[in-house]
């Protein structure tokens, strides 16, 4: 059965990477279709994300990797596609895909969606958390894939964090006013 795991993955974190991984082990084959949502700004252009994810997915011989416009639905129909592949993390995510899923339903009906729940590890992740830290400088290592942490500091036009020098907490603390008589 082949499976398309459809998705904005800008940028593709570990907790996306988690779920490709463990759906390879489920189908026989997985496409990570990302979508072109023109009513989205995304941090990198399609181009960037779909080259972003095959270089962490290369060594998974049943994966590809395409981008698409469009009904999810149509993209399924003309790839054969049988199931569609979604990650769940907490109770918003399943109200919002279970619609999805029973949207997709009633325009195909073989199409079955099937949910992995998070890895424990990753459940607090998404692409916005990730952004947000790089954004302040913070540390993203643990988070995205290597190549992709350097591209999203490259974006903001930042050092990682290694090279960053915190101030001294004395340096944050103003002195307190003092009251004159
Ligand atoms: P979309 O805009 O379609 O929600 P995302 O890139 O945000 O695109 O997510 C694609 C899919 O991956 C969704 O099903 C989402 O719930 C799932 N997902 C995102 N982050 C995680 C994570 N940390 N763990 C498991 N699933 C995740």
């Amino acid at each position: 059965m082949i499976a398309i795991y459809p998705g904005s993955f800008d940028p593709i974190t570990l907790g996306h990477l988690d779920i490709i991984k463990r759906g390879s082990r489920l189908f026989e084959g997985v496409i990570v279709a990302v979508l072109c949502n023109p009513s989205k700004q995304p941090l990198f252009d399609v181009e960037a994300r779909t080259a972003q994810i095959r270089a962490c997915t290369g060594h998974l011989s049943n994966i590809k990797v395409d981008s698409f416009l469009g009904l999810t639905v149509d993209y399924a129909r003309l790839h054969h596609a049988q199931a569609l592949l979604r990650g769940l993390r907490v109770l918003s995510d399943f109200e919002k895909e279970l619609q999805m899923a029973h949207t997709n339903k009633t325009l195909m009906e073989e199409l079955e969606t099937v949910f992995l729940a998070t890895s424990n590890e990753y459940s607090f992740l998404s692409s916005s958390v990730v952004k947000e830290i790089a954004r302040f400088g913070g540390p993203i290592d643990h988070l995205v894939p290597e190549n992709v942490a350097r591209e999203i500091y490259r974006c903001y036009s930042k050092t990682p964090p290694t090279a960053i020098t915190n101030p001294k907490p004395s340096a944050l603390v103003t002195p307190p006013h003092k009251v004159e008589p």
